[in-house]
């Protein structure tokens, strides 16, 4: 089985952006959060469990999700959150895996950005990649990219692992703390060592 590398990291951390330059570099990308978003999109594979599960109110006319009508329903409330995630995880966790075992590079790289919060996942990957920087910044790229005020992003950080759980379980890490040039000499490096990696497994 080809090596897959858990990238994972805090909203805003850049896992994106170092997923980018690993595709680039020729390792297979799977998203979890681009899966999340195929199935929950208009005529997606989980529109018809969700639709079952929450009614009319979840769906938007063209027939996606409705987010934020699933934010609300799941808001504070634990059981339907769980209920969610019963539909979804299954179904994003299979066509991960689909797509992981499908892979022609030599090494895939399985962008999860609650990897720490789901045993699952952690048991999947060879490695864990941590995206990490700073909190103060995590939060200003996000107030910059999504317009949220402070108040906003500060309570969904609040509501991921903290920056210290995550390196705690890191195998690797990105420091994402600098520049934007200083992320891809740490990608090339990395994607050496999982070629190498690779080529002994
Ligand atoms: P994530 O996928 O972890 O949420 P992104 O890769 O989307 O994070 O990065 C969040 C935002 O910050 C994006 O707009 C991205 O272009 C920007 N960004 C990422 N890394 C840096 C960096 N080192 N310096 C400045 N901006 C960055």
């Amino acid at each position: 089985m080809i090596p897959v590398i858990g990238l994972t990291g805090g909203i805003g951390s850049g896992k994106s952006a170092a997923a980018a330059i690993f595709a680039e570099l020729g390792a297979d990308v799977v998203d979890t959060d681009a899966i999340a978003h195929e199935l929950t999109a208009p005529a997606g594979a989980a529109m018809a469990a969700l639709r079952a599960a929450f009614g009319d109110a979840v769906v938007t006319a063209d027939g996606a999700l409705d987010r934020a009508a699933m934010r609300r329903a799941v808001f504070a409330d634990a059981r339907q959150k769980a209920r969610l995630e019963a539909i979804l995880h299954p179904m994003i966790r299979a066509e991960a895996e689909r797509r992981c075992a499908t892979a022609a590079a030599p090494y895939v790289v399985l962008v999860v950005p609650l990897l720490l919060e789901s045993g699952a996942w952690r048991e999947r990957v060879r490695r864990v990649l941590v995206v990490d920087c700073p909190e103060a910044q995590q939060a200003a790229r996000v107030m910059a990219r999504s317009g949220l005020g402070e108040e906003e992003v500060r309570a969904i950080m609040a509501a991921q692992a903290s920056r210290e759980a995550r390196l705690a379980i890191a195998d690797d890490v990105i420091d994402n703390g600098g520049e934007l040039a200083r992320l891809r000499p740490q990608v090339e490096a990395l994607h050496r060592r999982y070629l190498e990696m690779a080529a002994v497994s």
